[in-house]
């Protein structure tokens, strides 16, 4: 385990510099911008490895391994729902993730209110946003936006906390910059209305391939699976 030990440490630290210069070329505070470690189908061992190296917030897409990971992990983690959520299986979660991204429709949202009352919780979310329109992804496109941000500001056990997407995946990442750049336009326009329980204070966007770009285009949280944790294998069962 030596050597795989060492090989996140250094991806870690190798991302955090980039992190730091991306910061600087954008002239802004280090500490606007949360990393997020996704550790999707990565083991318990290295999660504990990168937690132990600093960092607390975590990135799954499975309700189930958000489960199994938090009840194995005794460390006070911050679970971040990154993934497609199902209706069903938001009851499982709604407790133990601290910030839902995925939110792209009033019934998914409905969904998820009703779950936080029962716990008597209250629950930050995001909207997921399909700035590039593409047709393989979630997310509601932009025009849609603002009759679901006034329908979720009238839940009262959610708050809506700013945007996310999922940039197309792309060879050179400048080419994602209009579309950063149009989801932070987006959540400025938003702000500005001052709608009641609505903060938007967070963009989530950038992924390994990308983050840096989004950075400079104003990400307060960045999203990087594969930059810290190796190339995922996905078992084919
Ligand atoms: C897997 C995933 C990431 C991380 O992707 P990498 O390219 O490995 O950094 C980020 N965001 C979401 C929503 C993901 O599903």
């Amino acid at each position: 385990m030596k050597g795989c030990i060492g090989m996140l440490k250094e991806n870690l630290k190798y991302v955090e510099k980039r992190i730091q210069a991306a910061c600087d070329r954008a002239g802004r505070p280090r500490d606007e911008v949360t990393l997020i470690a996704v550790s999707k189908t990565k083991p318990v061992e290295m999660i504990r490895e990168i937690a132990s190296l600093g960092i607390v917030d975590f990135g799954e897409n499975k309700v189930q391994e958000i489960i199994e990971k938090n009840e194995i992990i005794k460390d006070p983690l911050n679970w971040h729902m990154i993934g497609h959520l199902q209706r069903n299986k938001i009851k499982y979660i709604v407790d133990k993730t601290c910030l839902i991204h995925s939110v792209d429709s009033i019934k998914l949202a409905m969904a998820i209110d009703e779950e936080a009352k029962k716990k008597n919780v209250v629950i930050s979310i995001l909207i997921e946003v399909n700035v590039a329109k593409e047709n393989t992804k979630y997310g509601i496109y932009p025009e849609e936006i603002l009759e679901l941000v006034y329908n979720i500001s009238y839940l009262s056990n959610i708050r809506l906390k700013g945007l996310m997407t999922i940039a197309p995946f792309v060879e050179n990442p400048e080419n994602n910059r209009v579309h950063f750049s149009n989801l932070r336009n987006l959540c400025v326009d938003i702000k500005s209305k001052n709608i009641d329980n609505v903060t938007m204070n967070i963009l989530s966007m950038g992924m390994t391939g990308d983050y840096e770009v989004a950075i400079e285009e104003g990400a307060t949280m960045v999203r990087v699976g594969t930059g810290i944790f190796g190339q995922r294998a996905y078992h084919v069962s």
